[in-house]
């Protein structure tokens, strides 16, 4: 990923330039010491299982618009990643959840997300509470296994993958 649309230091407002320095190449300020590192953007994915089925919601916000998905969303500087992924899960759904398993870590090359996976399960299996969140999901359903419609993201595929590589 090109860090070439940081123009100015968020300390001194001088210009950024780029430097070879701690191994990669990174923005310096040209007048204070700033280094602007890049860091990693981390991504809950949680795959709610509930009573045999899968529950999915259809994305009502770009990209993919439309198509199911896991719940997902970007964990906040300096929150617990298990606390990101169960609120993703309750902003979305309106449904407390319980994280049983990790089932992935998944990042690739030139690409700022590290997305963590995991499965939970609905606590005392009660979905009467649940409710799309439009804001982010138009509809709330359960699918069985056999019966997931093709997802939004290549990630979410990777993950049911994963997902069922662990069902015995
Ligand atoms: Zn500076």
């Amino acid at each position: 990923m090109s860090s070439a649309i940081y123009k100015y230091c968020p300390v001194c407002s001088a210009p950024l330039a780029e430097k070879h320095i701690y191994h990669a190449l990174r923005l310096v300020c040209s007048a204070c010491d700033f280094i602007f590192f890049l860091e990693p953007k981390v991504v809950t994915v949680v795959v709610v299982e509930h009573v045999g089925k899968l529950l999915l919601g259809r994305r009502n916000i770009d990209p993919c618009k439309g198509l199911w998905s896991f719940f997902s969303g970007y964990m906040e500087r300096g929150e617990k990643v298990e606390l990101a992924a169960v609120r993703e899960v309750k902003e979305e759904t309106n449904l407390d959840v319980r994280l049983e398993n990790l089932i992935g870590i998944y990042s690739e090359e030139d690409n700022p997300h590290v997305v963590i996976a995991y499965q939970a399960s609905v606590i005392d299996n009660d979905v009467s509470a649940m409710a799309a969140q439009p804001d982010e999901v138009s509809e709330l359903a359960f699918f069985a296994p056999e019966m997931v419609p093709p997802l939004a993201f290549p990630i979410d595929t990777d993950i049911f993958r994963d997902w069922q590589s662990t069902q015995r």
